[in-house]
């Protein structure tokens, strides 16, 4: 992916593109599955690490990037649709979380059913991961 089309994106959800912004976008649009906060405070320096949370943060709150937490031990990010606006349950999708390589995979296509909460619980995210074994894994 392009500089530019980096930068875009960045715009599309109305997020100033900085230096540190594009590098944490590149690097979640560079790998397939979820990526961990784990991975990510690795590949950053310590120095950075304020920024980089500063800046997963406003992902969230832009509805770039959407947290999982799954069944491993650290929580993951991944990026939204184009139109995701993370709202309960029309943009919350399902999660796979492979036990023997711990990716998380998203599922965007797959929507998680409107459960019918008993009253009074009011959803607003929802985090629906089922766990197993991955095709590269299972082979
Ligand atoms: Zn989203
Ligand atoms: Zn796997
Ligand atoms: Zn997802």
């Amino acid at each position: 992916m392009s500089e530019n089309t980096l930068v875009n994106k960045l715009k599309s959800r109305k997020i100033q593109p900085t230096a540190m912004r594009l590098l944490v976008l590149k690097f979640l649009v560079e790998k397939q599955a979820a990526v961990s906060l784990n991975l990510l405070e690795t590949h950053f320096t310590r120095s950075d690490r304020t920024t980089l949370y500063r800046t997963l943060k406003t992902f969230e709150e832009k509805g770039l990037v959407h947290r999982i937490d799954d069944a491993g031990d650290s929580t993951k990010y991944a990026l939204c649709p184009a139109n995701c606006t993370c709202t309960y349950p029309n943009d919350t999708h399902l999660h796979f979380f492979c036990t023997d390589c711990e990716n998380t995979y998203c599922f965007t296509d797959l929507s998680i059913p409107n459960f019918a909460l008993p009253d009074q619980f009011i959803p607003e995210k929802g985090n629906f991961v089922i766990s197993g074994h991955c095709p590269a894994c299972a082979a």
